[in-house]
C-alpha cells in the first residue's frame, strides 16, 4: 500500500484539521453507500480509512513518520489492523462514523459541510473558526420546477451571540490570553527524544481563554436561533440538485466566516408528465375511431395554456408528436426542452349489440390497403409455412 500522506493527497506537514478535511473529502467520495457492489471503490475506502486512523492520532503518526508501517501496526496489534491493514470494512466504517462526529441521527452530509471539523485557521489568527455548513431539503411540485419559485425557509442555525457581539466573554476583560500556550495555540511535550507539538488543551488551539463568559452564550459567542431565508429557485429545476446560498449557514466563531447553507431539492412526480432532462413527456390515449379518422387535440403544458396538436387520419399507436420549446427550461440558461406527446391508441371495450352489429359490418368491408402491415405480416408468413 502506498504511503499514508499520499493516499489522502496532503504533505507531510499537514495540519490535523488538513488530515480531517482530506479523508472527509475522500471519506464521502468512496463510501460504499455510495458506491455499491464497487470493490474498487471498497478498497479505496479502507485505505483512506486506514491512512486517517493512523495520521489522525498524533502517537501513531508520529511513531510512521519515524519508523514506517511496522512500528504503527505493532502499537495497534490488540486492535485488529494485522497485517498491515484494514481487513474489514467494519473498521474503516467505524473510522469513517469517528470522524464524522459519531452516528447520532447526524446525516454525513450535514457533518461534513462543518460542524467544527471543517475549521478554517488561516495564518496567526488562532480561534477563527467557520461556522458549520447547514443542509435543507425542499420539495417542489412539478410546476414550480417549471416555472421557479420563491420559498420561504425556516432554519435552525447558530447566530453571533447579541449580548457579546460574538465574543463569548461578558466584558471586555473578560477575555485572556491562555497562560498555558502563551496564545500560540500549540503546546510543545518532550517523547523521548523528540519534542512534539500538540492543540494546546487548555484553550483548544484558540490561544485565549474566557474567564468571564457571557451568560446568554455561555461562552460559545453563537446562539441557536430559528430564522427564516427567503430563497428564489430558478426555474427548470430537477430533482438531486443542490443550491448553495454563501454565507447562510451558521456563524463564525471567533471572528470567522459564516458557513453556507445548501438547499437539497426534490421535484414531485406529476400525474400525466413525466420528466426526462427537459423533455416532457405525455402519454395520449385516443380512440381507434379518432386515430383512423384523425382529430385534433388540446394537450395541457406546464405553463398554464394548451398545445393543440393535429393527428392525421391514419395514426398508429405508439406515434410521437413533438412539441418545441414546451418543456423544462434550462436552469439559468436560455431554451426549453420540448414535449413529447406519444399516441396510445385504445381499442373500444364492453360493445353494445349495436355496435358489435356496426363493427362487423365494418370488417366485412376491410381491404387489405387499410391495414399494409398486417398485409405484409401475412405474406411474410405465406413464405416461411409454404
Ligand atoms: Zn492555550
Ligand atoms: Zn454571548
Amino acid at each position: 500500500m502506498a504511503d499514508y500522506y499520499d493516499v489522502l493527497e496532503i504533505n507531510r506537514e499537514a495540519s490535523a484539521s488538513d488530515i480531517k478535511k482530506a479523508y472527509r473529502k475522500q471519506a464521502v467520495k468512496y463510501h460504499p453507500d455510495k458506491n455499491p457492489d464497487d470493490s474498487e471503490a471498497e478498497k479505496k475506502f479502507k485505505e483512506i480509512s486506514e491512512a486517517y486512523e493512523v495520521l489522525s492520532d498524533d502517537n501513531k503518526r508520529s511513531l510512521y513518520d519515524r519508523y514506517g508501517k511496522d512500528a504503527v501496526h505493532g502499537a495497534h496489534a490488540g486492535g485488529g489492523m494485522h497485517g498491515g491493514g484494514f481487513s474489514s470494512m467494519d473498521e474503516a466504517l467505524r473510522t469513517f462514523m469517528g470522524a464524522f462526529g459519531g452516528g447520532g441521527g447526524e446525516s454525513v452530509f450535514e457533518s461534513f459541510f462543518g460542524g467544527g471539523g471543517a475549521s478554517s485557521r488561516g495564518g496567526g489568527s488562532q480561534g477563527r473558526r467557520q461556522g458549520a455548513g447547514k443542509r435543507v431539503n425542499i420539495t417542489l411540485t412539478f410546476e414550480e420546477a417549471a416555472k421557479g419559485v420563491e420559498k420561504e425557509l425556516a432554519i435552525q442555525k447558530n447566530v453571533a451571540c447579541k449580548e457579546c457581539s460574538g465574543k463569548g466573554a461578558a466584558s471586555a476583560d473578560g477575555i485572556k490570553t491562555c497562560d498555558r500556550c502563551g496564545g500560540q495555540g500549540q503546546v510543545f511535550e518532550q517523547r523521548g527524544f523528540f519534542s512534539m507539538s500538540m492543540t494546546c488543551p487548555k484553550c483548544n488551539g484558540e490561544g485565549k481563554v474566557i474567564t468571564n463568559p457571557c451568560k446568554s452564550c455561555k461562552g460559545q459567542g453563537v446562539v441557536r436561533e430559528k430564522q427564516h431565508v427567503k430563497v428564489s429557485i430558478p426555474a427548470g429545476v430537477d430533482s438531486g440538485m443542490r443550491m448553495k446560498m454563501s454565507g447562510y449557514g451558521d456563524a463564525g466563531q471567533g471572528g470567522g466566516p459564516p458557513g453556507d447553507l445548501y438547499i437539497f431539492i426534490t421535484v414531485k412526480e406529476h400525474e400525466i408528465f413525466e420528466r426526462e432532462g427537459n423533455d416532457l413527456y405525455l402519454s395520449l390515449p385516443i380512440s381507434f375511431t379518432e386515430a383512423a379518422l384523425g382529430c385534433k387535440k388540446d394537450v395541457p403544458s406546464l405553463f398554464n395554456h394548451t398545445c393543440r396538436i393535429a393527428i392525421p387520419p391514419g395514426t398508429q399507436n405508439g406515434k410521437v408528436f413533438r412539441v418545441r420549446g414546451e418543456g423544462f427550461p434550462t436552469v439559468n440558461s436560455m431554451g426549453n426542452g420540448d414535449l413529447l406527446v406519444s399516441i396510445f391508441v385504445e381499442t373500444p371495450s364492453d360493445l353494445n349489440k349495436k355496435q358489435k352489429d356496426l363493427l362487423e359490418e365494418f370488417a366485412q368491408m376491410e381491404v387489405p390497403a387499410n391495414l399494409p402491415k398486417k398485409k405484409s405480416f401475412l405474406d411474410k408468413i405465406k413464405g416461411i409455412f409454404k
